[in-house]
């Protein structure tokens, strides 16, 4: 009712439950629901499975489920994209810079808000003279990502682990289904980081189709 609230009259998760339990005073939802309606508001009242919102309220889901993790539902994972018959479109693609081998796209990053830098580190305050200028961003030193399918035999059976490049077993970064801090401060659960200086960043263009292709003019 709440949701169909939400949609039909555009409102808040807030007004729409105030406005249900304005005629229904004994109305009540449980916490989990009340979560999934919030992540229902923030993608616009629909169920949008690309979003990186949902991707990552899906990751943590399954994350409940440790340590069972023996295999994975295959849509957690982003299809490999050295898989050529894949559309690029104008998608940046993130290659390993040692090897050169395509490891994801930008349409695998899980974004997430900063947190407040060096504060969000009690154990390693800075002195008030060394503080980032109110306002700046502080800057995440890595790319936490979605589950992409290279990562598979890595990630079961385990807490936690080192995500090296499928090809020339370099190290890009880490995992840890119950999460790890960012530089910025946040917590990210689960969490698959790959540093930002282990990668390289290539911009696909919508005219060439693919980096490796030939074109004629
Ligand atoms: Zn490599
Ligand atoms: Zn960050």
């Amino acid at each position: 009712m709440t949701a169909f609230l939400m949609k039909t009259d555009q409102l808040t998760f807030e007004k729409a439950y105030e406005n249900l339990q304005t005629m229904k005073p004994e109305a009540k939802m449980n916490e989990g629901f009340e979560w999934q309606l919030k992540l229902y508001q923030s993608m616009g009242c629909k169920v949008d499975t690309s979003s990186a919102v949902y991707k990552q309220y899906r990751l943590r889901k399954v994350t409940e489920k440790y340590p069972e993790l023996q295999n994975l539902p295959q849509e957690l994972f982003a299809v490999d994209p050295t898989m050529v018959s894949q559309e690029l479109k104008d998608e940046v693609l993130y290659k390993c810079r040692k090897c050169r081998r395509s490891l994801f796209r930008s349409s695998s990053i899980l974004d997430h808000n900063e947190g407040s830098g060096p504060i969000a580190f009690a154990h390693k305050r800075l002195a008030p003279c060394l503080m980032p200028v109110m306002g700046s961003r502080a800057q995440c030193t890595s790319y936490f990502i979605e589950p992409v399918q290279w990562m598979e035999p890595a990630l079961l059976g385990v807490m936690d682990g080192q995500l090296l490049c499928p090809k020339c077993s370099a190290k890009l970064g880490s995992f840890n289904w119950y999460g790890e801090q960012c530089s910025c401060g946040r917590w990210i659960t689960p969490a698959f980081q790959v540093h930002k200086n282990r990668v390289d960043e290539m911009k696909m263009l919508p005219v060439l189709g693919s980096q490796t292709k030939n074109v004629n003019f």
